[in-house]
């Protein structure tokens, strides 16, 4: 007797996607389309080549306190993962500050007067701490005291969200910050060697990076996934998702030529962005779930890429630019992450990140534009000549970030609420979800929506994907 196999489809050939699409191939009886909108696999984790230098979209390191995500990793790429220690600064008021913070490191780089009054705000935080932080500033506040909130923490975060930090939502804070704080920065300067392997994310310093970048790993996926009998389609945009009221029935791809394909299936898991989403149900919501949908937010990434005629430029992987004079908010050095990804080792290959909403005047920039603002602004931080910019390509990515300002949690419950009703649609993913996820998660939120469909197949009666008990901290990506 012939079964019949589950036809699955997944939008999106992202870190979640193509994880989800791969554990699906593991259940007999499943076919799996992939449908991407992009020309490109990987997401948010691709990598960009240009001319023989491959940039990422901020470069994106392998760390995870999951189990599951590394034995994945491994089965993917064990031989070329490579073990990199972490360098990650500050640039602050023509000064070098190392990330995470570290009190001696801090002290030596502020004047005396600025130790003491960062010191007494510190400790006037502790004894009288902001009952019920709401905002990411309460919640920074009260960790390290309003001073160093407004040296290290404030511009940075404001550059990346274009909100002020009072007006975003104190779960940024709490889900990517955890429970770190001033006190515990000091305990991981002076102890932290014998204490190293139970330290939260912000103090652990080592990852793991493939040798061609980033998205070498989710090429690598992609392959994996077709000859386990997948398929991927790439310039397929999903424009709208057909349902009865209980269930999702097709969805309808745009296709490289202008047409429309339609792909019915058993089961849809969704990582475009859940506002695109809703507005492409058909038929539509109420309207009130459109309102929500339309609240959220999304922060767009300029990534200004350029080829520097000099063979170093600076030590670190990333350098964090808190100068208030510059917009450039981070530099990443794909150079310290593998020598594979610059073309000649004359040069060095940074890519220079910038952030805006969609419908700001930079946003609209030309490439030249962006080009010479990136050079310009190196020049003024003194990190190398306008002159010695020899190249450059820019990348933009409209939806790099969820926001979380104040309201967005009513808007996501609203949206995830009424989506419950379909029974065969899985959400994952880092839009999917409207949940500001490093690639880890996204591939964690991918295995559980597959373990949820294996529940309903019978596969397994209970095998929750869980996070080994995670520890506390914060990653240094965006
Ligand atoms: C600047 C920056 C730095 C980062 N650094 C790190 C890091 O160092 N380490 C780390 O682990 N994580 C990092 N991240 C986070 C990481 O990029 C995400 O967690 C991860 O990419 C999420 O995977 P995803 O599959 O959920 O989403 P995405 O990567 O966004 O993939 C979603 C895919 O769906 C496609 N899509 C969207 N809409 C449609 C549609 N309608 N039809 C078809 N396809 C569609 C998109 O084109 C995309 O390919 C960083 C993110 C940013 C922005």
């Amino acid at each position: 007797m012939s079964i019949q196999k589950k036809q699955a489809v997944i939008i999106g050939a992202g870190p979640a996607g193509l994880t989800a699409g791969i554990e699906l191939l593991k259940i007999e009886h499943v076919d799996v389309t992939v449908l991407e909108r992009d020309n490109v696999i990987g997401g948010l984790a691709r990598t960009n080549e240009y001319k023989g230098y491959r940039y990422d979209i901020g470069p994106h390191h392998f760390i995870t306190d999951s189990d599951a995500v590394m034995a994945w990793w491994l089965d993917m790429m064990a031989d070329d993962f490579h073990p990199h220690k972490r360098y990650t600064r500050i640039h602050y008021k023509n000064h070098f500050f190392n990330y995470p913070l570290e009190p001696l490191n801090v002290i030596m780089g502020l004047s005396f007067f600025e130790c003491i009054r960062s010191v007494l705000s510190y400790v006037r935080a502790r004894i009288f701490p902001i009952k019920k932080p709401k905002t990411f500033q309460d919640w920074i506040t009260n960790r390290f005291g309003s001073r160093l909130f407004d040296m290290f923490f404030k511009t940075y975060t404001e550059k990346v969200w274009g909100i002020a930090c009072d007006k975003i939502s104190a779960d940024w804070a709490a889900q990517r910050i955890k429970g770190f704080s001033l006190s515990q920065a000091m305990f991981y300067a002076f102890f932290g060697r014998w204490f190293k392997k139970n330290a939260p994310r912000t103090i652990q310093d080592t990852f793991y990076y493939p040798s061609l970048g980033a998205g070498s790993f989710w090429e690598r996926a992609a392959k994996r996934l077709t000859k386990m009998g997948g398929t991927i389609q790439l310039n397929h945009g999903v424009q709208k998702l057909e349902h009865d009221g209980a269930r999702i029935v097709a969805v309808i791809a745009s296709d490289a030529k202008g047409g429309q394909e339609r792909f019915e299936a058993d089961e849809f898991f969704s990582t475009m962005p859940l506002q695109a989403l809703i507005h492409a149900l058909d038929p539509l919501p109420s309207e009130e779930i459109i309102v929500a949908a339309k609240a959220l937010q999304y922060r767009g990434l300029i990534t200004v890429n350029l080829v520097i005629n000099k063979d170093t430029v600076i030590p670190d992987h990333w350098l964090y630019v808190h100068e208030k004079s510059v917009r450039m908010g981070r530099i990443g050095n794909m150079n310290n992450f593998s020598l594979k990804m610059v073309a000649d080792q004359n040069h060095t290959a940074l890519s220079l990140e910038y952030f805006a909403f969609v419908n700001e005047p930079f946003w609209k920039l030309s490439d030249a534009e962006l080009i010479k603002i990136g050079a310009q602004e190196l020049e003024q931080l003194k990190l190398v000549k306008a002159s010695d910019v020899i190249d450059g390509m820019v990348v933009k990515t409209s939806e790099a970030y969820p926001v979380y300002d104040q309201n967005y949690h009513q808007h996501v419950a609203a949206v995830l609420g009424y989506l419950k009703q379909f029974s065969n649609l899985y959400l994952m993913g880092r839009n999917g979800m409207h949940r500001y996820n490093n690639m880890d998660v996204a591939m964690l939120s991918a295995m559980h929506a597959v373990n949820e469909l294996k529940k309903t197949l019978g596969e397994i009666k209970k095998q929750p994907v869980r996070m080994k008990q995670r520890r506390k901290g914060v990653q240094p990506s965006a």
